[in-house]
């Protein structure tokens, strides 16, 4: 009998128990018990869901509160000595990691103020981890057991299961060295920490635990020959340990074959491997096991919504079977669920026809099950039939085939993705139409989405207010929002954003292509979950998306307006995807859709257009070679389809948060302004690094993250510090990002400064002349 395996599952709960509790008791509305009651609830809900499922292998020690990264953190005494010294609870300690904290003295309690640690995305996926932080101090020990009593919790539910902890190996590459010891490589603690996971593993052992997912990720990535070093060495030291449990090494998202030396050899009782992602991997890593060592093959997708297709799944567990028999092979997830929303069954409002496409994580656990149960000789047929159906009948489907949509598609050329003159005459062009002053300012798109704007726009998807009313109040906004610019001096100004929602789902709802979920809630990091929209079919543009509110604001100011819009590899990335169309597909048909607005915004005579692409970073393969190579080419020339209609004279902008972009790349979008995060960057190699640019650029001035108010003269400060690298003629003043999370107090009065420290530099540059 072929075993069935779930790497992990969403610890959120079906209906977001796990935000509620902990925002509930970060505001100091639940107490500790309640929170870990509600943890230990969705736990309990989950171990019986794949009880029920009849999954073989569970997983425990996948839930967390915020992250499991941090989880380990905490429990090996990863813990820099600034969050030592306030005698903090427990769970207040970790939360402070997690998120930071602010606290005024009490007469038990210290004042407490200290920040959170670094968080990063983890991998290509949206979800974020808090990096383990090492300084020279550090030392290793085991601070609780929480593996041990998830795994006890378990059993006295009568249910079986198999612990997964963070690999020694990923856990030191993927953090990082605090600022006290920055020359510390944290790999280089490996010695000292294995003696801690071995510990660690006895105690398992000890109750009972049979086998553990031991989660190295990394072994996707590009490694250093060190690493494989670090690979050989940890697991060997564990096969020389008595009583330990069984090890199983997992990878996901992407192919381990590039680091087959860093596991080849291993003394472990086998390996998990992505064949969703990376299907050509199977035979080169079948080739590397022992006799004995198990394979876990993931073919049910943990990243994204779609229904698994069982007669491919089973011609590639079929295959493994075929090179290493059935006793050694395992059905699984490709990695853990927790990238999937939680239960397809609590959705009402898709039709039979969509939701029929769809598997969410508790559904997913009944594809694993019978995928195993077929390649052991069950009868599965029904379901198999039933399958099989489904996946016909989305291949057909009227939603998703669009017949002009594809012909448009396909007869891309590259004359479409090329604006008509090269850059430098553009400018000529742009120059008499806008007379703009040098170090001109402008903000990156949104204004304060204040109460007023968040309850009138519920009112208005409730059928509360008609949609005249609706419109009335959102012009009202565009009017204050055009005042305030033009009140504080701003150059190029913007219409506000208050009728948008959320820069992805705004665009999605008014394109044809997408579906949408009431409780599709995935983590991001922490209580921050996200609903994203999902790409069912060929996408298009039935009418203009945001013309009416932009020609509004124009028509109220002789300044220009710029047309906001958000890219496609953003709407792509920030979308579950389609699994049928490659990537590149889908991001071009977006962007033709796009430039249908764009053109239309032209038309209207709007003379900047700024197209948003803060995603483009994260869309990078993990590797670098072709695959990467290539994506940087077909991303680029998405924005360009969207943005090459316009005439030399029309200004394009484009927007980057959190990005450590290459500048050639930026290059690639030829769009001619650029703004790009920067306040937290501060780094004058960076700066350096953009000397070359041939277009035009603003660094992002402040934090737009922080309520804090820069003055006139830090803004002063940090221009002048930008100008000492870079040239004044293609100096863009703007802050970091749009200004939607803040208040209009601290907003306006940033910008004033902001405008301030302009126009000094104006004045100081035109004596020069
Ligand atoms: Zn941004």
């Amino acid at each position: 009998m072929v075993s069935s395996s779930v790497l992990g599952f969403p610890r959120i709960g079906a209906k977001r128990e796990l935000k509620k509790a902990t925002e509930a008791y970060w505001s100091g509305k639940k107490s500790v018990e309640e929170l870990l009651k509600v943890g230990k609830e969705i736990r309990e809900t989950n171990w019986k869901l794949q009880k029920e499922a009849g999954v073989d292998i569970i997983p425990s020690n996948d839930f967390s509160f915020y992250d499991q990264v941090l989880d380990a953190s905490l429990l090996f005494n990863v813990i820099p000595d600034r969050y030592t010294k306030y005698d903090l609870s427990e769970i207040d300690l970790y939360f402070a990691m997690a998120r930071g904290l602010q606290r005024q003295a009490t007469e038990t309690s210290k004042k407490v103020d200290v920040t959170a640690l670094e968080m990063v995305k983890w991998f290509d996926s949206n979800y974020h981890y808090v990096r383990p932080t090492f300084s020279k101090s550090t030392e290793f020990k085991l601070t609780g057991a929480k593996p041990v009593d998830q795994y006890l919790e378990a059993k006295a539910l009568g249910i079986e299961t198999r612990p997964v902890l963070i690999g020694p190996v990923s856990f030191l590459y993927l953090g990082k060295a605090d600022k006290d010891s920055l020359d510390l490589e944290p790999i280089s603690l490996l010695d000292k920490l294995l003696p801690v996971y071995v510990e660690l593993l006895k105690k398992l052992a000890a109750v009972g635990v049979k086998s553990v997912q031991i989660d190295e990720p990394i072994l996707v990535l590009d490694l250093p020959e060190k690493i494989h070093g670090a690979f050989q060495k940890a697991y060997k030291y564990f096969s020389e340990q008595k009583d330990i449990p069984e090890i199983v090494v997992a990878s996901y998202f992407g192919t381990v074959v590039p680091n087959l030396a860093a596991i080849k050899g291993l003394p472990v009782a086998g390996f998990h491997v992505d064949l969703v992602r990376a299907p050509e991997q199977l035979n080169d890593v079948a080739a590397i096991l022992s006799d004995k060592q198990v394979l876990s093959v993931g073919v049910v997708n943990g990243r994204n919504i779609w229904k698994n297709d069982f007669a491919k799944s089973t011609k590639i567990v079929e295959a493994a079977i075929a090179k290493l028999g059935a006793d050694r092979v395992i059905v699984a997830t490709s990695s853990s669920l927790l990238h999937t929303p939680v239960d397809l069954d609590n959705e009402s409002k898709l039709t039979e026809e969509v939701k029929d496409s769809f598997s969410f994580a508790k559904q997913k656990l009944y594809e694993v099950t019978v995928i195993a149960k077929k390649v052991s000789g069950k009868d599965v047929a029904a379901a198999y039939e039933a399958n099989a159906k489904s996946i016909a009948g989305r291949a057909n489907s009227t939603k998703i085939n669009n017949q002009a949509v594809q012909k448009r598609t396909a007869a891309i050329t590259n004359k479409l993705a090329t604006r008509a003159a090269p850059f430098t005459e553009r400018l000529k062009e742009q120059i008499p139409v806008f007379k703009l002053p040098l170090f001109p300012t402008t903000t990156i798109g949104s204004f304060p989405q204040t109460k007023e704007i968040r309850v009138t726009r519920n009112k208005f998807q409730k059928g509360a207010i008609s949609a005249q009313q609706y419109e009335d109040f959102i012009n009202k906004q565009i009017e204050e929002a055009i005042k305030i610019q033009e009140d504080i001096g701003l150059d190029v100004l913007v219409e506000g954003e208050a009728s948008r929602s959320d820069m992805v789902f705004f665009f999605a709802e008014q394109l044809d292509g997408y579906q949408f979920t009431e409780n599709g809630w995935v983590q991001s990091y922490g209580s921050r979950y996200v609903r994203a929209p999902i790409i069912y079919g060929d996408v298009s543009r039935p009418k203009p998306m945001t013309l009416r509110e932009t020609v509004y604001a124009q028509s109220l100011t002789t300044k220009p307006v710029k047309g906001m819009l958000t890219g496609p590899v953003t709407m792509l990335r920030w979308s579950f995807p389609r699994d049928d169309l490659d990537q590149k597909t889908q991001a071009n048909q977006i962007s033709l859709a796009l430039r249908d607005e764009v053109s239309d915004l032209e038309a209207a005579g709007i003379k900047v257009i700024q197209v948003d692409e803060p995603a483009l970073r994260e869309g990078l393969p993990l590797r670098a070679g072709a695959e990467r190579d290539d994506y940087y080419e077909w991303a680029a020339k998405a924005f360009r389809i969207s943005t090459s209609s316009v005439a030399n004279k029309t200004q394009i902008h484009s927007h980057f948060c959190y990005s450590d972009l290459d500048p050639n790349h930026i290059k690639a979008l030829d769009a001619d302004v650029v703004s790009i995060e920067f306040s937290k960057k501060d780094d004058a190699n960076y700066i350096a690094e953009f000397k070359n640019y041939p277009n035009h650029i603003g660094l992002g001035l402040f934090d737009i993250h922080s309520p804090r108010i820069p003055s006139t003269e830090e803004f002063i400060e940090k221009i002048g510090k930008i100008l000492e690298s870079y040239p004044a003629e293609k100096f863009w003043v703007n802050p970091d990002c749009g200004l939607k999370t803040r208040g209009w107090p601290e907003t306006i009065a940033s910008l004033t400064h902001m405008v301030e420290a302009a126009k000094y530099y104006r004045e100081k540059y035109a004596e020069k002349k």
